[in-house]
């Protein structure tokens, strides 16, 4: 039994290869094998050429902050420890236009900035779960 206090993906068949990349510790989103667009969330079909076919491809793991928000009430038990804590949108470098819903870590709530750069950590929450997390980029 885990004991993790919050909400945790449910693979499906579409999202199934990116959870089992993080466990990897690797950011990776679809690449149509057609067109060569790269996509996320996963999907079946290419919004820019319908194809079906396509790889997984890896990401840098560097972006740079879309949004942001602090959150400093807690709606879960589980995060209540965390506040205040950052939920982020990522825009990956390779990714223009397309985000990934994370958190950011590492960073004072005042100090976050919209454009600033981060990059990737992976958070391994369970045995079976891993979540890909930022952090200011050059920070260890
Ligand atoms: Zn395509």
């Amino acid at each position: 039994m885990t004991t993790y206090g919050k909400p945790l993906p449910d693979p499906t068949f579409d999202t199934k290869p990116y959870w089992e990349a993080t466990k990897k510790h690797e950011l990776r989103v679809q690449k149509c094998s057609a067109c060569g667009f790269l996509r996320f969330p996963p999907r079946p079909v290419c919004p820019k050429c319908q194809s079906m076919q396509a790889e997984w491809t890896r990401l840098s793991g560097k972006g740079t902050v879309y949004s942001y928000s602090v959150i400093g009430h807690a709606v879960g038990k589980g995060f209540q420890a965390d506040v205040p804590y950052i939920n982020v949108v990522v825009e990956p470098v390779e990714l223009k236009g397309q985000r990934i819903p994370s958190n950011l870590t590492g960073c004072n709530p005042e100090d976050v900035k919209i454009g600033m750069a981060v990059e990737v950590y992976f958070d391994d929450v369970t045995p079976e779960i891993t979540l890909p997390k930022f952090r200011p980029a050059g920070e260890r």
